[in-house]
């Protein structure tokens, strides 16, 4: 797993965001992830735990919002969601579908203050 590496160059971003708007404190950080990524969600909070520890981001809150697995089917050009891989198209039932999303892993929003 390289929830490691991927944490660090989150916490990264969020200290370059929360140093831009002034904050003295972070208070919340909204993340997507999405479900083709593997992640452990505890494992990136226990990092991400570790790093915050000693900066303005330390105690902020974490939470994370699944971003389901989407597929576009080939054959109807529709797209649909799946619980898991290896399901085919919702729509037509077709297998010869290619995915279009669940791979993503990115700062939604964040909350800081400003003192
Ligand atoms: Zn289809």
């Amino acid at each position: 797993m390289h929830e490691l590496a991927i944490t660090q160059s989150l916490f990264k971003i969020v200290l370059e965001q929360a140093q831009k708007a002034g904050a003295v404190k972070v208070s919340r950080i909204n993340l997507k992830v999405g479900r083709l990524t593997g992640y452990v969600p505890e494992a990136v909070e226990m990092n991400f735990n570790l790093l915050a520890s000693g900066t303005i981001v330390e105690g902020a809150g974490l939470k994370i919002e699944w971003v389901p697995v989407k597929v576009l089917c080939r054959d109807c050009q529709k797209e649909s969601e799946q619980q898991d891989l290896g399901l085919g198209c919702a729509h037509c039932g077709s297998l010869n579908v290619q995915i279009a999303g669940g791979r993503e892993m990115y700062i939604d929003s964040m909350e800081v203050d400003n003192g």
